[in-house]
């Protein structure tokens, strides 16, 4: 048996299938009565089918670089944790079973990837994925040299760190409960994963993050979901900025405020102010730049902020029933 397009089953065959089609074959000579065949290779995969209830899903099977698709699989017990793209990613009860989030990076080679469910007691299932290519515009920028001069700046490695344990968070409750607002009624000045080319940079390639967002300095800033504060510090590249955790590994990020108005640890609700647009850190103009992760993946925010969307994806209102 096959992977069908989508791949929604456990990909296996019984044990001994095929020696029991050539048994079937020959008692079906030897009788002459074609519909025992069939009855007992029905009955075959029914009792086989029903010693194996792990079933597995991702939605949407195809996917454009920078989304995000959920794997769903309805098992008894909790799948252990996949590898994705170097990471291990956990799954998290869901109603009929366990779902995992999976961030596809902006910059991922188009293609089918499989994925795989180690449930820890039956054989590891195999999900395909299709990760379809996003139509991302290019820019070329050319920063000020002093500007240029803070991605150098000599405790860039440890910020760097810094962001890297904290966009690691991955804590158990779902705290969103209603789609993620926009932070800032600003013009989009720049969209999610826009490849970026930068003029005298000794790292001159990279895409855009998050989505920039232009407002005047001092205008509020809104945390786009509930959640808790997991940074709110100074950074030399990314300015005054602000993490926060909504849970199951999806953070939103803040930068280059003017000032920010949480501390660490706080918990913060969907709307509540958190700080200001600024220009700090390496900028060119008072923005907002406004990113969501999901397991320390930059994606596009935009769907997130769409009811429907977390409504096909099962990330609402489902997720507010469990525990
Ligand atoms: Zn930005």
């Amino acid at each position: 048996m096959g992977c069908h397009q989508p791949c929604l089953v456990t990909c296996r065959t019984p044990p001994l299938f095929y020696p029991f089609l050539i048994f079937l074959h020959y008692l079906e000579r030897v009788t002459g009565k074609r519909i025992t065949m069939m009855a007992l290779v029905g009955l075959w995969v029914v009792l086989w089918g029903a010693g194996e209830q792990t079933v597995a899903k991702v939605v949407p099977d195809r996917v454009y670089q920078g989304q995000v698709a959920v794997l769903q699989v309805s098992a008894p017990a909790p799948p252990l944790s996949l590898v994705w793209q170097g990471r291990e990613i956990r799954f998290f009860p869901f109603p009929g079973g366990y779902r995992a989030l999976i961030p596809i990076p902006a910059d991922l080679k188009p293609g089918t990837y499989s994925i795989t469910v180690p449930d820890g007691q039956l054989t590891p299932i195999a999900v395909s994925l299709r990760v379809l290519a996003a139509s991302f515009p290019t820019q070329r920028i050319k920063l000020a040299p002093e500007k240029t001069k803070l991605y150098e700046a000599p405790e860039r490695e440890k910020e760097r760190e810094v962001w890297r344990a904290s966009l690691r968070t991955v804590s158990d409750q779902v705290l969103w409960s209603a789609p993620f607002l926009i932070p800032v009624s600003g013009r989009k000045t720049t969209g999610f994963g826009v490849r970026r080319y930068y003029v005298g940079r000794s790292q001159p390639f990279s895409y855009h993050r998050g989505v920039d967002l232009a407002a005047p300095r001092g205008t509020p800033v809104k945390a786009s979901n509930s959640g808790r504060v997991v940074l709110a510090r100074t950074f030399t590249v990314e300015g005054v900025s602000v993490l926060i955790d909504h849970g199951q590994g999806v953070l939103t990020a803040y930068l280059h405020l003017h000032s920010a108005s949480v501390q660490e640890g706080q918990v913060v609700s969907r709307g509540q102010e958190i700080g200001t647009v600024g220009d700090s850190g390496a900028v060119t103009g008072p923005h907002l730049h406004w990113a969501l992760y999901v397991q320390g993946v930059p994606v596009d925010p935009n769907p997130w902020t769409r009811e429907s969307w977390l409504r096909a994806m099962g990330l609402l209102p489902t997720l507010q029933t469990q525990r």
